[in-house]
């Protein structure tokens, strides 16, 4: 394999419930320290992919019948969740998943909740709030009181809190003002380009994804049915057609 890949998903199969397949033969590679985005449209299995790494699947009845996913060289298929995220590979799932009813700092320490470094932890949480102003306002007021954007700011501070070494990003710009989404990407890109963060991006927003990443997969129907470099799906009369809105 290549020197520096990190993740890496061989032909895998997915099967939720026993019966229903959904992931038919998927295969990508993301290397170290680069944001690969993974296109398609609702219903493609883009978060299916997610989740057979991050180990979220097990936890839904799913399970990867056939292939494997590999973490800097070693199997981790079908391995429980806890077990993927202490080797540091995290989820920021669609949706967000924050407690709402602890405070913006709260959130962000339980992001930590590994680490016994106080003053590193604290040196992160000032981190997040240089990385997100908004945050940092609303320090001390509750999750659940804050807006959409604000969520999705908080659900990837959280991430970083744990200092990961591979980012699985779902839908970052979901429900989000065009404004908004310029600014979360904009952070992604300088998250990546300042930490050498490894980032595995699923958006549906497929203009900003390929803007970002170095790397593309796009999926339709379980399969990933075209990948190339950035220029190249950028250049790609299809992807122009399909994805972009039109050459
Ligand atoms: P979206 O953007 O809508 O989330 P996606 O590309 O991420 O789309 P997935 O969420 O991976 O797609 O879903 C792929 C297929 O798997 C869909 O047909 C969906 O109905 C099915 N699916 C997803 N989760 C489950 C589950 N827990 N049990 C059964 N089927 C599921």
């Amino acid at each position: 394999p290549q020197t520096d890949t990190v993740l890496s998903i061989n032909n895998i199969e997915v099967v939720y419930d026993e019966v229903i397949l959904v992931l038919r033969g998927v295969t990508l590679e993301v290397p170290r320290g680069q944001i690969v985005s993974l296109l398609g449209a609702n219903g493609a299995g883009k978060s299916t992919t997610l989740k057979a790494i991050s180990g979220l699947l097990l936890t839904e009845r799913g399970e990867i019948t056939r292939g494997s996913v590999s973490l800097n060289g070693e199997a981790i298929t079908n391995h429980p969740a806890e077990d993927i995220v202490r080797k540091g590979v995290f989820q920021v799932m669609e949706g967000r998943r924050l407690v709402e009813d602890m405070t913006v700092v709260e959130n962000l320490r339980l992001g930590a909740h590994t680490r016994k470094d106080r003053g590193a932890i604290n040196q992160d949480i000032e981190q997040v709030f240089e990385y997100f102003p908004r945050l940092a306002e609303r320090a001390k007021g509750l999750a659940g009181y804050l807006s959409g954007g604000e969520q999705q700011m908080l659900a990837i501070g959280r991430a970083l809190m744990a200092r990961p070494s591979v980012l699985l990003l779902d839908e970052p710009s979901m429900g989000l003002s065009p404004m908004l989404v310029r600014e979360v990407f904009g952070i992604i890109e300088r998250i990546n380009r300042e930490q050498g963060l490894t980032m595995l991006l699923v958006e549906q927003n497929a203009n900003w994804a390929l803007h970002l990443c170095s790397y593309g997969y796009i999926m339709e129907n379980g399969k990933v049915v075209l990948d190339g470099t950035r220029e190249e799906l950028l250049n790609n009369e299809d992807v122009k057609e399909s994805y972009l809105g039109g050459g």
